[in-house]
Protein backbone atom coordinates (compact mmCIF):
# COMPACT_ATOMS: atom_id res chain seq x y z
CA UNK A 1 0.00 0.00 0.00
CA UNK A 2 1.21 3.53 -0.96
CA UNK A 3 3.25 5.53 1.98
CA UNK A 4 1.16 8.95 0.36
CA UNK A 5 -3.02 8.61 0.94
CA UNK A 6 -5.03 10.57 -1.45
CA UNK A 7 -6.90 13.47 0.22
CA UNK A 8 -11.08 12.91 0.73
CA UNK A 9 -11.75 14.43 -1.92
CA UNK A 10 -10.20 12.16 -4.26
CA UNK A 11 -11.30 9.66 -2.63
CA UNK A 12 -15.20 10.48 -2.79
CA UNK A 13 -14.94 10.98 -6.51
CA UNK A 14 -13.28 7.20 -6.80
CA UNK A 15 -16.11 5.93 -4.60
CA UNK A 16 -18.80 7.78 -6.39
CA UNK A 17 -17.73 6.36 -9.77
CA UNK A 18 -17.44 2.82 -7.54
CA UNK A 19 -20.74 2.96 -6.45
CA UNK A 20 -22.46 3.90 -9.78
CA UNK A 21 -20.82 0.71 -10.76
CA UNK A 22 -17.90 1.91 -12.78
CA UNK A 23 -14.31 0.71 -12.49
CA UNK A 24 -12.43 3.52 -11.03
CA UNK A 25 -8.33 3.56 -10.43
CA UNK A 26 -5.74 6.60 -9.59
CA UNK A 27 -3.18 6.38 -12.48
CA UNK A 28 0.14 7.94 -13.64
CA UNK A 29 2.47 10.43 -11.90
CA UNK A 30 -0.16 10.23 -8.93
CA UNK A 31 0.85 6.74 -8.00
CA UNK A 32 4.13 6.73 -8.90
CA UNK A 33 4.84 9.55 -6.40
CA UNK A 34 2.64 8.04 -3.90
CA UNK A 35 4.75 4.94 -3.59
CA UNK A 36 7.76 6.87 -4.21
CA UNK A 37 6.46 8.81 -0.77
CA UNK A 38 6.30 11.90 -2.32
CA UNK A 39 3.37 14.21 -2.54
CA UNK A 40 2.00 14.40 -6.32
CA UNK A 41 1.39 17.56 -8.09
CA UNK A 42 -2.01 16.24 -9.00
CA UNK A 43 -4.67 13.28 -9.09
CA UNK A 44 -5.54 11.31 -12.42
CA UNK A 45 -8.38 9.24 -12.35
CA UNK A 46 -8.75 6.63 -14.74
CA UNK A 47 -12.25 4.72 -15.45
CA UNK A 48 -14.62 2.26 -17.31
CA UNK A 49 -17.33 5.05 -17.44
CA UNK A 50 -17.65 6.69 -20.67
CA UNK A 51 -17.47 11.02 -20.36
CA UNK A 52 -21.19 11.46 -20.78
CA UNK A 53 -21.62 9.02 -18.09
CA UNK A 54 -18.76 10.88 -15.89
CA UNK A 55 -20.39 13.73 -16.52
CA UNK A 56 -23.98 12.32 -15.31
CA UNK A 57 -22.82 10.83 -12.05
CA UNK A 58 -21.16 14.48 -11.04
CA UNK A 59 -23.14 17.84 -11.85
CA UNK A 60 -20.15 19.22 -11.14
CA UNK A 61 -18.27 18.65 -14.26
CA UNK A 62 -16.40 20.39 -17.26
CA UNK A 63 -15.51 18.34 -20.47
CA UNK A 64 -12.14 19.57 -20.64
CA UNK A 65 -10.45 17.16 -23.25
CA UNK A 66 -13.40 15.50 -24.56
CA UNK A 67 -11.21 14.47 -27.59
CA UNK A 68 -9.29 12.44 -25.39
CA UNK A 69 -11.95 10.94 -22.90
CA UNK A 70 -11.14 13.77 -20.23
CA UNK A 71 -13.69 15.22 -17.64
CA UNK A 72 -12.76 17.50 -15.02
CA UNK A 73 -14.55 17.36 -12.14
CA UNK A 74 -14.86 19.63 -9.02
CA UNK A 75 -15.38 17.89 -5.35
CA UNK A 76 -14.98 19.19 -2.53
CA UNK A 77 -13.90 22.26 -4.28
CA UNK A 78 -10.46 20.73 -5.69
CA UNK A 79 -10.65 19.67 -9.27
CA UNK A 80 -9.90 16.37 -10.62
CA UNK A 81 -9.27 14.80 -14.16
CA UNK A 82 -11.45 11.53 -14.83
CA UNK A 83 -10.13 10.10 -18.68
CA UNK A 84 -11.77 7.24 -19.87
CA UNK A 85 -9.64 4.28 -20.38
CA UNK A 86 -8.80 4.13 -23.96
CA UNK A 87 -6.09 3.30 -26.53
CA UNK A 88 -4.37 5.85 -28.75
CA UNK A 89 -4.60 5.67 -32.97
CA UNK A 90 -1.98 5.94 -35.17
CA UNK A 91 0.55 8.79 -34.99
CA UNK A 92 1.34 10.38 -38.04
CA UNK A 93 3.70 13.15 -37.13
CA UNK A 94 5.48 11.96 -33.79
CA UNK A 95 3.30 13.79 -31.77
CA UNK A 96 -0.14 13.45 -31.47
CA UNK A 97 -2.45 10.36 -31.79
CA UNK A 98 -4.86 10.81 -34.89
CA UNK A 99 -7.71 9.61 -33.04
CA UNK A 100 -8.59 7.86 -29.12
CA UNK A 101 -10.84 4.82 -28.91
CA UNK A 102 -12.64 4.10 -25.60
CA UNK A 103 -12.09 0.79 -24.35
CA UNK A 104 -13.37 -1.46 -21.09
CA UNK A 105 -9.48 -3.20 -20.20
CA UNK A 106 -7.52 -1.21 -18.33
CA UNK A 107 -4.52 -2.88 -19.17
CA UNK A 108 -5.47 -1.28 -22.83
CA UNK A 109 -4.88 1.87 -21.29
CA UNK A 110 -2.15 1.55 -19.12
CA UNK A 111 -0.31 -0.14 -22.36
CA UNK A 112 -0.93 3.58 -24.24
CA UNK A 113 1.70 5.14 -21.42
CA UNK A 114 4.79 6.33 -21.73
CA UNK A 115 6.84 4.37 -19.04
CA UNK A 116 6.12 1.32 -16.85
CA UNK A 117 6.58 3.77 -13.74
CA UNK A 118 3.73 5.84 -15.01
CA UNK A 119 1.88 2.79 -15.63
CA UNK A 120 0.08 1.47 -12.45
CA UNK A 121 -3.21 1.55 -11.88
CA UNK A 122 -4.43 1.79 -7.90
CA UNK A 123 -8.24 1.52 -6.96
CA UNK A 124 -9.34 2.25 -3.66
CA UNK A 125 -8.72 -1.40 -2.38
CA UNK A 126 -5.23 -0.26 -2.42
CA UNK A 127 -4.01 -3.51 -4.35
CA UNK A 128 -1.84 -1.93 -7.22
CA UNK A 129 -2.44 -3.37 -10.75
CA UNK A 130 0.49 -3.14 -12.21
CA UNK A 131 0.69 -5.22 -15.69
CA UNK A 132 4.36 -3.78 -16.89
CA UNK A 133 6.70 -4.19 -13.61
CA UNK A 134 6.59 -0.65 -12.60
CA UNK A 135 6.55 -1.06 -8.94
CA UNK A 136 9.93 -3.23 -9.51
CA UNK A 137 11.26 -0.15 -11.56
CA UNK A 138 10.35 1.95 -9.33
CA UNK A 139 12.10 -0.10 -6.90
CA UNK A 140 15.25 -0.11 -8.62
CA UNK A 141 15.32 3.35 -10.06
CA UNK A 142 14.47 2.95 -13.78
CA UNK A 143 13.11 4.22 -16.49
CA UNK A 144 11.93 2.25 -18.91
CA UNK A 145 9.30 2.37 -21.78
CA UNK A 146 5.73 0.37 -21.83
CA UNK A 147 6.92 -1.47 -24.71
CA UNK A 148 9.27 -1.25 -27.36
CA UNK A 149 10.74 1.84 -26.82
CA UNK A 150 11.54 2.16 -30.66
CA UNK A 151 7.95 2.02 -31.69
CA UNK A 152 6.99 4.28 -28.88
CA UNK A 153 9.07 7.09 -29.47
CA UNK A 154 8.64 7.22 -32.89
CA UNK A 155 5.04 7.52 -32.20
CA UNK A 156 5.52 10.99 -30.13
CA UNK A 157 8.58 12.21 -30.00
CA UNK A 158 7.98 14.02 -26.35
CA UNK A 159 8.16 10.92 -24.68
CA UNK A 160 12.31 11.14 -25.16
CA UNK A 161 12.31 14.27 -23.58
CA UNK A 162 9.90 13.11 -20.24
CA UNK A 163 12.36 10.00 -20.12
CA UNK A 164 15.48 12.51 -19.62
CA UNK A 165 13.08 14.68 -17.26
CA UNK A 166 12.19 11.57 -15.26
CA UNK A 167 15.58 10.19 -14.54
CA UNK A 168 16.38 14.10 -13.31
CA UNK A 169 13.46 15.12 -11.35
CA UNK A 170 13.29 11.20 -9.71
CA UNK A 171 16.97 10.77 -9.90
CA UNK A 172 16.57 7.42 -11.31
CA UNK A 173 18.30 6.00 -14.96
CA UNK A 174 17.15 5.04 -18.07
CA UNK A 175 17.38 1.00 -18.80
CA UNK A 176 19.89 0.77 -21.16
CA UNK A 177 17.62 0.02 -24.37
CA UNK A 178 15.14 2.82 -23.69
CA UNK A 179 18.59 4.30 -23.61
CA UNK A 180 19.48 3.01 -27.35
CA UNK A 181 16.51 4.27 -28.89
CA UNK A 182 16.68 7.92 -27.48
CA UNK A 183 19.65 8.04 -29.25
CA UNK A 184 18.43 6.40 -32.56
CA UNK A 185 15.51 8.64 -32.36
CA UNK A 186 16.38 11.75 -31.13
CA UNK A 187 16.08 13.61 -34.39
CA UNK A 188 12.40 13.18 -34.00
CA UNK A 189 12.62 16.13 -31.54
CA UNK A 190 12.68 18.22 -34.54
CA UNK A 191 9.22 18.08 -34.95
CA UNK A 192 7.94 19.10 -31.38
CA UNK A 193 6.48 22.44 -30.36
CA UNK A 194 9.33 24.72 -28.66
CA UNK A 195 6.82 25.46 -25.90
CA UNK A 196 6.88 21.48 -24.91
CA UNK A 197 10.84 21.40 -25.18
CA UNK A 198 10.82 24.22 -23.15
CA UNK A 199 8.68 22.91 -20.35
CA UNK A 200 10.84 19.78 -19.93
CA UNK A 201 13.69 21.36 -20.27
CA UNK A 202 13.02 24.16 -17.90
CA UNK A 203 11.86 20.72 -14.96
CA UNK A 204 15.34 19.21 -15.81
CA UNK A 205 16.68 22.98 -15.09
CA UNK A 206 15.24 23.33 -11.84
CA UNK A 207 15.83 19.75 -10.50
CA UNK A 208 18.34 18.48 -8.55
CA UNK A 209 20.55 17.01 -11.02
CA UNK A 210 20.41 20.22 -13.90
CA UNK A 211 23.52 18.51 -15.56
CA UNK A 212 21.02 15.87 -17.13
CA UNK A 213 20.48 18.81 -19.49
CA UNK A 214 23.57 17.30 -20.90
CA UNK A 215 21.86 14.01 -21.95
CA UNK A 216 19.64 16.20 -23.55
CA UNK A 217 22.38 17.74 -25.76
CA UNK A 218 24.70 14.74 -26.46
CA UNK A 219 21.43 12.52 -27.32
CA UNK A 220 20.77 15.40 -30.19
CA UNK A 221 17.36 15.64 -28.83
CA UNK A 222 17.66 19.79 -28.83
CA UNK A 223 19.75 19.98 -31.84
CA UNK A 224 17.18 22.75 -32.76
CA UNK A 225 18.68 24.72 -30.03
CA UNK A 226 22.18 24.40 -29.64
CA UNK A 227 25.12 23.25 -32.14
CA UNK A 228 25.65 19.37 -32.28
CA UNK A 229 29.04 19.08 -30.28
CA UNK A 230 30.69 15.83 -29.05
CA UNK A 231 32.13 17.69 -26.32
CA UNK A 232 29.03 18.57 -24.42
CA UNK A 233 29.93 21.70 -21.51
CA UNK A 234 30.12 20.18 -17.91
CA UNK A 235 26.85 21.36 -16.27
CA UNK A 236 27.18 20.20 -12.75
CA UNK A 237 27.73 23.69 -11.44
CA UNK A 238 24.05 24.60 -11.93
CA UNK A 239 23.55 22.68 -9.09
CA UNK A 240 24.79 25.28 -6.69
CA UNK A 241 22.82 27.87 -8.04
CA UNK A 242 19.65 28.20 -5.74
CA UNK A 243 16.26 26.75 -7.67
CA UNK A 244 15.08 30.13 -8.78
CA UNK A 245 13.90 29.90 -12.75
CA UNK A 246 15.95 33.28 -13.62
CA UNK A 247 19.47 32.32 -12.35
CA UNK A 248 19.14 28.66 -13.52
CA UNK A 249 18.23 30.05 -17.09
CA UNK A 250 21.23 32.47 -17.06
CA UNK A 251 23.71 30.08 -15.54
CA UNK A 252 22.75 27.01 -18.39
CA UNK A 253 23.29 30.25 -20.99
CA UNK A 254 26.90 31.36 -19.72
CA UNK A 255 27.91 27.80 -19.48
CA UNK A 256 26.66 27.31 -23.04
CA UNK A 257 27.89 29.78 -24.48
CA UNK A 258 31.34 29.25 -22.92
CA UNK A 259 30.82 25.91 -24.54
CA UNK A 260 30.51 27.28 -28.29
CA UNK A 261 27.20 25.62 -27.84
CA UNK A 262 25.11 28.72 -28.72
CA UNK A 263 26.05 32.10 -30.09
CA UNK A 264 23.55 34.02 -28.34
CA UNK A 265 21.41 33.64 -24.60
CA UNK A 266 18.64 35.80 -25.90
CA UNK A 267 18.31 33.76 -29.23
CA UNK A 268 18.47 30.43 -27.58
CA UNK A 269 15.48 31.28 -24.78
CA UNK A 270 13.27 33.11 -27.65
CA UNK A 271 13.30 30.10 -29.70
CA UNK A 272 12.65 27.80 -26.74
CA UNK A 273 9.55 30.37 -26.08
CA UNK A 274 10.43 31.72 -22.87
CA UNK A 275 8.48 34.91 -21.72
CA UNK A 276 10.20 38.31 -21.78
CA UNK A 277 11.16 38.67 -18.10
CA UNK A 278 12.77 35.47 -18.18
CA UNK A 279 14.56 36.34 -21.90
CA UNK A 280 15.34 39.70 -20.82
CA UNK A 281 17.02 39.03 -17.25
CA UNK A 282 18.49 35.74 -18.12
CA UNK A 283 20.41 36.71 -21.25
CA UNK A 284 21.18 40.47 -20.17
CA UNK A 285 22.58 38.22 -16.66
CA UNK A 286 24.72 36.40 -19.23
CA UNK A 287 26.07 38.96 -21.25
CA UNK A 288 27.02 41.22 -18.23
CA UNK A 289 28.90 38.23 -16.47
CA UNK A 290 30.43 37.53 -19.72
CA UNK A 291 32.07 41.11 -20.29
CA UNK A 292 33.39 41.36 -16.65
CA UNK A 293 32.24 39.82 -13.42
CA UNK A 294 32.29 42.86 -10.78
CA UNK A 295 34.85 42.45 -8.48
CA UNK A 296 33.90 44.73 -5.60
CA UNK A 297 30.87 46.29 -3.87
CA UNK A 298 30.32 49.10 -5.70
CA UNK A 299 31.09 47.79 -8.67
CA UNK A 300 28.10 45.39 -8.08
CA UNK A 301 25.83 48.07 -7.21
CA UNK A 302 26.67 50.17 -10.66
CA UNK A 303 25.35 47.26 -11.85
CA UNK A 304 22.18 46.85 -9.77
CA UNK A 305 21.78 49.96 -10.73
CA UNK A 306 21.88 50.06 -13.71
CA UNK A 307 19.89 46.85 -14.65
CA UNK A 308 17.77 46.22 -11.59
CA UNK A 309 17.88 43.61 -8.89
CA UNK A 310 16.67 40.32 -11.08
CA UNK A 311 19.07 41.06 -13.90
CA UNK A 312 21.71 41.36 -10.92
CA UNK A 313 21.11 38.63 -9.64
CA UNK A 314 21.02 36.48 -12.82
CA UNK A 315 24.23 38.28 -13.59
CA UNK A 316 25.15 36.75 -10.05
CA UNK A 317 24.18 33.58 -10.81
CA UNK A 318 26.37 33.05 -14.08
CA UNK A 319 29.10 34.70 -12.54
CA UNK A 320 29.30 31.95 -10.27
CA UNK A 321 28.93 28.69 -12.42
CA UNK A 322 32.04 30.74 -14.47
CA UNK A 323 34.35 31.28 -11.83
CA UNK A 324 33.22 29.59 -9.02
CA UNK A 325 33.10 32.11 -6.22
CA UNK A 326 30.77 33.43 -3.96
CA UNK A 327 29.03 35.88 -6.24
CA UNK A 328 25.73 34.75 -5.50
CA UNK A 329 25.83 35.28 -1.93
CA UNK A 330 28.11 38.52 -1.90
CA UNK A 331 25.36 40.13 -4.36
CA UNK A 332 22.37 39.15 -1.40
CA UNK A 333 24.83 40.93 0.99
CA UNK A 334 24.48 44.25 -0.69
CA UNK A 335 20.49 43.85 -1.45
CA UNK A 336 19.76 42.96 1.73
CA UNK A 337 22.69 45.48 3.63
CA UNK A 338 20.11 48.33 3.02
CA UNK A 339 22.78 50.04 0.78
CA UNK A 340 21.10 52.17 -1.87
CA UNK A 341 21.36 51.56 -5.17
CA UNK A 342 18.10 52.12 -6.63
CA UNK A 343 16.14 55.49 -6.89
CA UNK A 344 13.70 53.73 -4.94
CA UNK A 345 16.34 53.39 -2.18
CA UNK A 346 17.62 56.81 -2.86
CA UNK A 347 16.16 59.60 0.29
CA UNK A 348 15.16 62.11 -2.12
CA UNK A 349 12.69 61.92 -4.73
CA UNK A 350 11.61 63.53 -8.21
CA UNK A 351 8.97 66.08 -6.46
CA UNK A 352 11.62 66.74 -3.98
CA UNK A 353 13.89 68.37 -7.29
CA UNK A 354 10.55 70.10 -8.83
CA UNK A 355 10.30 71.95 -5.49
CA UNK A 356 13.90 72.99 -6.07
CA UNK A 357 13.27 74.04 -9.72
CA UNK A 358 14.04 70.93 -11.46
CA UNK A 359 12.33 69.64 -14.18
CA UNK A 360 12.69 67.85 -17.57
CA UNK A 361 15.47 66.03 -18.96
CA UNK A 362 17.62 68.25 -16.08
CA UNK A 363 15.50 66.17 -13.81
CA UNK A 364 16.42 62.85 -14.37
CA UNK A 365 19.79 63.71 -14.80
CA UNK A 366 20.30 64.96 -11.59
CA UNK A 367 18.52 62.02 -9.71
CA UNK A 368 20.98 59.42 -11.49
CA UNK A 369 23.63 61.78 -10.43
CA UNK A 370 22.97 62.10 -6.58
CA UNK A 371 22.35 58.02 -7.17
CA UNK A 372 25.99 57.61 -8.59
CA UNK A 373 27.09 59.29 -6.47
CA UNK A 374 25.43 57.90 -3.16
CA UNK A 375 26.91 54.24 -4.30
CA UNK A 376 30.02 55.25 -3.77
CA UNK A 377 29.18 57.31 -0.40
CA UNK A 378 26.54 55.28 0.98
CA UNK A 379 26.25 56.84 4.73
CA UNK A 380 25.37 60.39 2.90
CA UNK A 381 22.25 59.11 1.72
CA UNK A 382 20.85 61.54 4.09
CA UNK A 383 17.95 63.93 2.81
CA UNK A 384 19.25 67.06 4.35
CA UNK A 385 22.37 66.14 2.36
CA UNK A 386 20.95 65.24 -0.85
CA UNK A 387 18.89 68.44 -0.67
CA UNK A 388 22.14 70.46 -0.32
CA UNK A 389 23.77 68.48 -3.22
CA UNK A 390 21.23 68.66 -5.53
CA UNK A 391 20.54 72.62 -4.74
CA UNK A 392 24.36 72.39 -6.26
CA UNK A 393 23.49 71.07 -8.81
CA UNK A 394 20.71 73.40 -9.99
P1 LIG B 1 4.20 15.05 -13.32
O1 LIG B 1 4.73 14.72 -11.98
O2 LIG B 1 5.10 15.90 -14.12
O3 LIG B 1 2.77 15.54 -13.34
P2 LIG B 1 3.08 12.74 -14.64
O4 LIG B 1 3.62 11.36 -14.81
O5 LIG B 1 1.84 12.90 -13.84
O6 LIG B 1 4.25 13.63 -14.09
P3 LIG B 1 1.63 14.03 -16.73
O7 LIG B 1 2.18 14.81 -17.89
O8 LIG B 1 0.83 14.73 -15.70
O9 LIG B 1 2.88 13.30 -16.10
O10 LIG B 1 0.79 12.85 -17.36
C1 LIG B 1 0.00 11.96 -16.59
C2 LIG B 1 0.17 10.55 -17.11
O11 LIG B 1 -0.26 10.47 -18.48
C3 LIG B 1 1.59 10.01 -17.12
O12 LIG B 1 1.95 9.52 -15.86
C4 LIG B 1 1.53 8.96 -18.19
O13 LIG B 1 0.91 7.79 -17.70
C5 LIG B 1 0.59 9.58 -19.21
N1 LIG B 1 1.32 10.37 -20.22
C6 LIG B 1 1.55 11.71 -20.20
N2 LIG B 1 2.21 12.12 -21.30
C7 LIG B 1 2.38 10.99 -22.06
C8 LIG B 1 2.98 10.75 -23.33
N3 LIG B 1 3.55 11.74 -24.02
N4 LIG B 1 2.94 9.49 -23.80
C9 LIG B 1 2.37 8.48 -23.09
N5 LIG B 1 1.80 8.66 -21.90
C10 LIG B 1 1.80 9.90 -21.37
MG1 LIG C 1 0.79 14.71 -13.48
Amino acid sequence: MSVISPPKYVVSVLLCLESHGFRAYLVGGCVRDCIMGRRPNDWDICTSALPSEVMEVFHNSRPTGLKHGTVTVIEHGSSVEITTFRTDGVYLDHRRPENVRFVSDLTADLERRDFTINAIALPLSGIAFDPFGGMADIENKLIRCVGDPDRRFNEDALRMLRAVRFSATLGFEIEEQTMAAIRKNAYLAKSLAAERVCTEVEKILLSKTPQKIEELIRSGLLSEYVYANKNVTDLSPIALIPKNRFQRWAALCVLLRLGGLIDSAEEFLLKLRLDSATVHNASRGCELALSGIPQTRLEWKRLLAKNGTDCGKCTAAAAEVMDGENNIRQLQSIISCGDCYSLKRLNISGDDLLELGFSGPKLGWALDTLLDYILEHPAENVRPLLLERARQLL
